[in-house]
């Protein structure tokens, strides 16, 4: 069967992201881009296909630490190799730390973190030795001359993007001389190898300036909003933490952890927007583990199980219930701790306060309450 006798070609993936961003104003490998580095994402479809075996991120020895926490957080096997000075260069790099056995070569640009599977599927998929996604142009071209401008005709005028699958002989074959060349593809029709292109996608932008960052804030992931509630009874003899603030007061919360009532809300709410289940479920109160654990930390542990499951956070906002002390002075502390804890910036953390005007439980001061909301976005797919 063609597929099977595919499958059974072992394939590798090279992210090449070692050059130093001179378009972007700084080398943009370990950019953050939703709570990861590009080079996280440029790589992921790749760990996260059956069909890959191996990954190889090429990077600058400046971003080699930052490069082999990705590679680890990826689960994927592979190796961090330092990149040379140019793109094909890092390409040679890459290649020579591939096993023997690798005999198809996906190569691919960390700036582009927003591959689809199915993109990856089509590249994996198509015959030949050499493999591009492009896109054709609609756009009317011009070109600025010194005699004036000109029309260009656009007609069978093709983009091409990454991820490139190439055969492992012809790739060695084409950098064996050490030419220079924008990618791949085009040395492997400057060589004069058959090259079949495959439909790439609008969304596999490159990131090349500030604003190709900000235009991948804009088109790509759905969005999810989810909730969460959360109560303490407040006694004495106990802290009283309020979204990873301490806060000076006479009851303190009760619980198993240190019972922060507006942070375990907010997990609540991430885990929701992401379809898991709650924290009861991750965090036992039966599990001595928990025994007055910061919550900040869980919630960084819920965030990271929100981004496994393909789901970063974007917003939160905050509603906590307390007579007393008041939330005001410590607002600001208490956006800056949930914002590091979900790899925002404080302007994606809302904190509102009120108090239950004297009425029920909670008005005579027995208890801490919170409401939380989450906004995630996801990947296209
Ligand atoms: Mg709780």
């Amino acid at each position: 069967m063609a597929i099977d006798s595919k499958r059974s070609l072992e394939t590798a993936a090279l992210i090449v992201g070692a050059g130093s961003g001179q378009r972007f104003g700084r080398a943009k490998t370990l950019v953050c881009w939703r709570g990861e580095p590009l080079l996280y994402w440029a790589a992921r479809p790749f760990a996260r296909s059956e069909d890959v075996s191996r990954l190889v991120l090429v990077v600058r020895e400046e971003d080699r630490s930052g490069a082999e926490e990705v590679l680890q957080r990826l689960g994927k096997s592979g190796s961090v190799v330092i990149g040379g000075a140019t793109r094909s260069a890092s390409v040679r790099a890459g290649l020579a730390a591939l096993p023997a056995s690798a005999r198809r070569v996906l190569v691919h640009d960390a700036a582009r973190p927003n591959v689809s599977m199915a993109l990856l599927s089509r590249v994996l998929a198509a015959d030949g030795p050499c493999v591009l996604p492009a896109m054709s142009v609609h756009d009317a071209l011009h070109r600025e001359t010194s005699e004036g401008p000109q029309i260009v005709d656009r007609s069978g005028v093709l983009r091409v993007q990454t991820p490139q699958r190439l055969d492992r002989e012809l790739l060695a074959a084409l950098h064996a001389a050490s030419p220079e060349a924008a990618d791949d593809g085009a040395l492997a029709i400057a060589a004069g190898a058959p090259v079949r292109y495959v439909h790439g996608e609008e969304e596999n932008v490159k990131v090349t300036t500030p604003e190709d960052l900000a235009r991948l804030e804009k088109i790509a992931g759905d969005v999810r909003v989810g909730h969460g509630f959360d109560i303490h009874r407040l006694e004495a003899g106990r802290r009283l933490v309020v979204c990873g603030v301490e806060l000076p007061a006479d009851r303190g919360a009760v619980g198993h952890s240190d019972a922060d009532a507006a942070c375990h809300a907010l997990m609540d709410a991430v885990l929701g927007a992401a379809s898991l289940p709650d924290i009861g479920y991750h965090f036992p109160p039966s599990d001595p583990r928990y025994a007055g654990a910061d919550s900040i930390r869980l919630l960084e542990t819920v965030r990271d199980l929100a981004r496994e499951a393909g789901w970063t956070v974007a917003h939160a906002d905050v509603t906590v219930v307390l007579e007393a002390p008041r939330i005001g002075p410590y607002r600001e502390a208490m956006r800056q701790r949930l914002a590091d804890a979900l790899r925002l910036s404080k302007d994606g953390v809302s904190i509102k306060a009120t108090t239950a005007e004297g009425l029920g439980p909670l008005g005579s001061g027995q208890g801490i309450a919170a409401w939380a909301v989450a906004t995630l976005r996801g990947r296209v797919e």
